[in-house]
């Protein structure tokens, strides 16, 4: 029997027994958030506020406490019985496909490297600071990225690892260069700044996680009710923490500014702290129940961190979180008949 998802707000569509929520709403025309399809970036998570869904296989951006507060991941559930989802209510800039002309590619680190772009058919281009956009390549695939920067006119910042074996990372990023136009569809996600959550911040990156938090932390130096804020950077080597000598100085503009650099495979010559990110925070803070936390980099950071941090009273309602997953490049699943 067929059940029907209703979304808070305005519509509504039917999904088949054993169908994903995703997908059925994607056959009936209705556009729901959603990225990597494979339950790792968190992307589509919503809040069930009516009825009760299941999975195939646990995904591993949902916690048991945040299934336990009601919310989903939408690429990954089906529908047990009929459905009401509840989208948070913030109005997100419609996402819309653009050419982009590639300005600089820089190192950043030996893997890592800023593509410095602008969009020359926008004046100014509206996102909430913690989104990203979608690049495309010649098959039709697209590969996602985050912006480091908040907005600024036409212009966006990425900071992009590359990823051994990677088409895009591995591939065409080596032949990028100043005068390149790329496809591109902007600004999309769900994670992002959350001023209306005036607790402490508390922020945690690995890697190029480090890119939305950025831009975050950018939009909070000009909100003159910036609560407290707190970052830890979790690397695995020194030469890799590109803003190792910038981060300091966001101190003069964030109230109560620390920063944890961690690294989890630091030479001797490290006199910083050493392990996973997620540790660190958990050795340094004892009760999480006050904090906005977000969440951003490795999937693997992000499972561990909600766990640890989740038994230690985060509320999931302020939890952010970003899987920095790859993307699935076939298509999505078939339509039933
Ligand atoms: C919402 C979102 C935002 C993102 N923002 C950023 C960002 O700002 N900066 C950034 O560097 N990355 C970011 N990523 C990750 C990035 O999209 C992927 O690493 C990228 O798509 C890889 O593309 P590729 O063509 O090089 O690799 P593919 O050819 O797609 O993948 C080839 C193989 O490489 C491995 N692989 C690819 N990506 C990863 C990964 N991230 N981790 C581990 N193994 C991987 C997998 O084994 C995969 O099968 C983001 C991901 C998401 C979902």
């Amino acid at each position: 029997m067929s059940r029907t998802v209703a979304i808070e707000g305005g519509g509504a569509f039917a999904v088949e027994p054993g169908e994903i929520v995703l997908d059925a709403a994607e056959r009936q025309g209705i556009e729901l958030p959603h990225e990597c399809r494979a339950g790792n970036c968190g992307t589509c998570r919503v809040k069930v506020a009516e009825g009760q869904v299941s999975y195939a296989s646990w995904p591993s951006a949902l916690s048991e406490a945040e299934a336990a507060c009601g919310f989903a991941l939408a690429c990954q559930a089906r529908a047990e019985t009929d459905l009401v989802l509840r989208y948070e209510r913030v109005a997100y800039t419609e996402p819309s496909r653009q050419s982009a002309l590639v300005i600089d590619v820089a190192p950043l680190a030996p893997d890592i490297v800023q593509v410095q772009l602008v969009l020359p058919d926008l004046e100014r281009l509206e996102y909430r600071p913690g989104q990203h956009v979608n690049v495309f390549l010649e098959d039709g695939t697209h590969r996602s990225f985050s912006m480091a920067s908040p907005p600024q006119g036409n212009a966006i910042d990425l900071h992009i690892r590359r990823i051994a074996n990677g088409r895009f990372t591995g591939g065409m990023l080596a032949q990028l260069q100043a005068g390149d136009m790329l496809d591109v569809e902007i600004p999309l996600g769900t994670f992002h700044y959350h001023p209306e959550d005036e607790r402490p911040i508390l922020l945690v990156a690995t890697g190029t996680g480090i890119s939305p938090i950025k831009s975050i932390a950018q939009a909070l130096m000009e909100d003159p009710d910036c609560p407290p804020v707190a970052l830890y950077w979790g690397m695995r080597t020194k030469d890799e923490l590109y803003l190792h000598d910038e981060i300091p100085a966001w101190g003069e503009k964030l109230f109560e500014f620390a920063y944890v650099p961690v690294l989890s495979r630091a030479d001797a010559s490290w006199s910083g702290r050493r392990g996973h990110v997620q540790q660190a925070v958990a050795e340094d803070i004892g009760d999480f129940s006050e904090y906005a936390i977000y969440l951003c980099g490795s999937p693997n950071m992000i499972h561990d961190a909600k766990a640890l941090f989740l038994a230690r009273g985060a509320q999931p309602a302020h939890v952010y979180a970003e899987g920095f997953s790859f993307q699935r490049h076939e298509a999505p699943a078939a339509t039933l008949s």
